[in-house]
Formats: structure tokens, sequence, C-alpha cells
């Protein structure tokens, strides 16, 4: 393999990292983010080092053009793209909706099999293409940066391909996107099709080619490497998995295999592939697109999931104790688990607490810190330790709160094995306390109803669950429930040391949401598949 040339750039070594948590993820039914939560997500993604944050699809719904927009404003260090499909309306907002951002992406599409031209498009593939080369040059007119994806590449005709994308070249694209939208698509021949494109597309080596790969057959990583491995230098996914059906390429298992086997991303070459991604904040970016969206990681979930680190079998311990490596591809501290854990407790002055939540990375503002000192000392009364997890749910708590219509004050239920327990409850509302008695088949379907007659609202609960942060009877228990109302779907959180206290302030915090939302008297948005 020749030599580096002097002054040659290292784009060539450099994966970007395409982040679609805020738009493909947050397609998943039931994830949708308020814009404070998108926002918070967003600065995260950008102390996580992501290069690029499709922050949303402008022409959707004005909550999305003005999502887009406030990421664009307040978010320094990524590319701000936005989707738009190839309509005209759709890449003047995409445009406007970016326009604050100091780099700036349109990322426009068009579908390209058989299949989708001729019965979701109704169009010859002659038309597809005229108007894929229209949006481009549309989009080239309003930034530099434009990127274009054949929707269903994996599905399409390789001439038509071909055709298409030296089209959208000549009409001013830089990235080149190969989907796998519905996830069919198997890693040989994933890594066929981007070495044939590399290949055969003229100009595309002035290019970046990029992978955006479903899960729908558990190989949206797998797929995504395989692009890697045959050229391709972009690299679209979500935190978690995150997406509709089975989701998206994970962000962590990407990042993670491009760090742990530098020895195969560097084979014939004169350096391993990389990232921009501080693997640190992997493990908090991951608990925040958790906590915000309502989905829960399984245990089992490669990188982040509860388990991924653990080592239980006792051949398996007895190696670590030894020596590490033995059973341990990663460390934790790679992905920001601290290794030695930070135990806090009542004796815990407001001083030790606010110097452990900035070691943990966050800033604060100082009527955030009260609150919170305030709950920590609530629950380290309550609670012999505090562990840094407890931390990150009670100011998650603090800062993610939407306003509060509904506060609950007060709340009492009787469990009696004989009879149907009962629940009442004391809300704030304006300047008033309503106050609302009601039984249920359980306790917290008790504190429910009392919760609806007091709101006047019954929103359907089509979800409700509980976990424990930390482990041990006094563990704080965080109740996450979603509940639907005209078509929408509302996360509510609520966190205690008690179970039915958690898990009202939860239903409470879906019901502030949907009355947050219904004031603004807004139609549900129209999605995309991509
Ligand atoms: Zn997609």
């Amino acid at each position: 393999m020749p030599a580096k040339e002097v002054g040659e750039t290292d784009m060539e070594d450099k994966i970007i990292i395409f982040d679609t948590t805020l738009r493909d993820g947050e397609q998943s039914p039931g994830a949708s983010l308020s814009i404070a939560e998108k926002l918070e997500i967003a600065k995260q993604l950008a102390i996580l080092g992501v290069d690029v944050i499709e922050a949303g699809f402008p022409v959707s719904s004005p909550t999305q053009f003005e999502a887009t927009k406030q990421v664009a404003e307040q978010v320094t260090g990524p590319t701000v793209a936005a989707l738009a499909r190839a309509h005209e309306r759709d890449i003047e907002a995409a445009g406007k909706a970016i326009e604050p951002a100091r780099k700036k992406r349109i990322h426009t599409f068009i579908a390209t099999s058989p299949i989708h031209m001729e019965y979701k498009l109704k169009k010859t593939s002659d038309e597809v293409l005229k108007m894929a080369v229209e949006a481009v040059k549309h989009a080239k007119s309003l930034v530099d940066d434009v990127e274009f994806s054949p929707e269903d590449a994996c599905r399409s005709e390789m001439p038509f391909l071909i055709e298409i994308l030296t089209a959208v070249i000549e009409a001013g694209a830089t990235t080149l996107n190969i989907p796998d939208t519905v996830g069919y698509i198997i890693p040989y021949e994933y890594g066929r099709i981007i070495a044939e494109l590399k290949a055969k597309v003229p100009g595309i080596d002035k290019c970046i080619i990029s992978t955006h790969c479903h899960n729908d057959l558990g190989m949206a990583v797998a797929n995504s490497l395989a692009g890697v491995r045959n050229g391709a230098r972009q690299v679209e996914c979500t935190v978690n998995g995150l997406g509709e059906r089975a989701g998206n390429a994970a962000m962590e298992e990407v990042v993670m295999s491009i760090h742990t086997r530098p020895d195969f991303f560097g084979k014939d070459r004169d350096r391993p592939l990389t990232t921009n991604i501080n693997t640190k904040e992997i493990h908090r970016t991951s608990q925040l697109v958790s906590r915000l969206t309502g989905f829960l990681i399984q245990p089992n979930k490669a990188i982040v999931g509860a388990n991924a680190f653990a080592h239980e079998s006792g051949v398996h311990v007895d190696g670590m104790l030894k020596e590490r490596s033995t059973y341990e591809i990663m460390t934790p501290e790679t992905i920001g688990l601290s290794g030695s854990r930070m135990v806090l407790g009542r004796h815990t002055g407001r001083h030790g607490f606010v110097d452990r939540c900035k070691q943990l990375g966050y800033k604060l503002t100082d009527d955030q810190v009260e609150h919170a000192y305030q709950r920590f000392v609530e629950i380290a009364d309550k609670k012999k330790e505090v562990f840094d997890e407890d931390i990150a749910v009670l100011i998650n708590d603090e800062i993610h709160i939407v306003e509060h219509t509904y506060e609950l004050k007060h709340l009492r239920v009787v469990i009696d094995t004989e009879t149907t327990p009962t629940a009442s409850v004391k809300i704030k509302f304006k300047d008033g306390i309503i106050e609302a008695q009601a039984d249920g088949d359980g306790p917290v379907d008790a504190a429910y109803e009392a919760i609806k007659q007091a709101t006047g609202y019954s929103p359907k609960l089509e979800n409700y669950s509980i976990r424990a942060v930390t482990s041990g009877k006094e563990a704080l228990g965080e109740a996450t429930v979603k509940i639907k109302s005209d078509g929408r779907t509302h996360i509510g959180r609520g966190v205690s040391t008690d179970i039915i206290e958690a898990s009202a302030k939860a239903y409470i915090d879906a019901i502030n949401r949907m009355v947050a939302v219904q004031g603004t008297g807004e139609e549900p948005e129209v999605k995309v598949e991509l």
C-alpha cells in the first residue's frame, strides 16, 4: 500500500458519525420528544462528539420545524442536518430551519426501487431522476453541504442507482447515502453494493459514501460495518439503536466495534479507522435518550445494557481477578462507567453534592441545584447510600420538566386485603388544590382513578413500567408511563423511593405533557420512512 502524501487529509481514516436519533429515532411510535428534550439530547450529542446531528424533518410540522431551528441556533460543534423529500416546499423548510447553524446540511431523498416508484410514488424512473436532480440543485442553492439518499437503495436496480447517483453528484451532492430502508440486506451483499458503487459511479471519489441500515433482521450494525469496510466513510445511526420497527444501527455498537478492533479496521491500511466520538460519554448519552424517550434498554443489550459488563460466572470472575483481559474485550471505563463507585449519603453537604454533580458533567442553574439538592436530602434521609445513578435520575427529573399544570401535593393509598384499595389525592392546579378519592383494582389503579377525577382527563394508558434505579429495598423507583389521546402518545416519568408515588407522579407528568401539546392545537406530523 503506498505511503500517504504529505498534507493529505486524514478524512479517509475518519468515520463520520451521523446521528439521526432526533429524526429517524424519534419516529419510533411513542418516542416523541418535546423541543426542550430534543435540545437536551442534541447538546449531549455534541459533547459525545458526533459529526452530524440530523435534527428533524422540518416540513412535517411546526414543532419539527421549531425543534430543528432551535438545535441549529443553540448547538455548536456538529453539522446540523435537516431532512427533506424531493419537493420544493420540503427543501425550503429544511433550508430555513437550519439557517442559524454554523455548519449545515440539507439531506434530500427519493425512492428508487421499482416497488416504491411504482406503488408509492406512481412515477417512472425518468421522472424520479429528474426530481432528484432538481431537489439537489435547489438544496445546493441554499447550502454547500448536500446529502442525497436513494430510498430503498438496497432493493433498487444497480444500473439505475449508478445513473441517479452520477446525476446528483453533477447537481452538487457531496454525501451519498445508501439506505437499507426495510432492513432486508445481508452484510456480504451490502458490502458488495458499496464497493460496486465506489468503483462504478463517476465522481464518487470526491463524495462521502454513507450507510443507513435498519435492524429488521438484526444486522443493521453488521451491514453498516460491512459498508465501512468497503469504502463508506459516514455511518448513520441512533443512540441505543432507537428507531421505528426494529430500529436503526446502534451508534454505540458501531463506534465501539471500530474502537475495539483497530486490527481489523486497520487491515491493509496505514492507520486504523477512527471516529471523533468521546467514548466516555456513551453511557451517559444512552441513559439520557432512554429516559427521555421512555424506551428502556434491554439488560443484555451490547455496550449499554445493564449486564453488558457484568461477569458473574465463576470461571470468568476468577479469570478476571487474575487478568482483566482474559474475558473483557472492553473496559467499562471506556464507555464512561466509573470503575470505583462514589457513594453519597445523609452526611453529604451541599458542597459535596454540587461537586459530584459537576464531576458527573451536569451544568445546572442555581435554581436547579437548589431543587435537586432538596430532593437529594429527602432521598438521603430514606436511603442510606445515594449512588451516581440516583443523582442522574434526580437531576434529569429537575431539568426536563414541562410546565407543572398539575402537581401532586399529597397521596394516600389504603390497601386492605379484604376490600379494594382506595386512593385520595390533593393536586395543585393554578392557585387552588383539587381533592379526589377513588378505588381501583390495585393501589396504582386507585391512584390513577383519583388523578383522573381530580384533573378531569382520562387518557388511555398505553404502557406502564417501573424500574429500580439501583439495587436494594430502599432503591429509588422510576416509573414511566405512556398515555394516548387524539392519536398522540405522551410519556411521563416520576421518581420516588415509593413506587406508588413514583407511578402517580409519572401519570401526572404525562398529563402535563398532554395539556402542553393540546394548547398548541397542532396537527400530528407527517412521518416518512427512509
Ligand atoms: Zn431510516
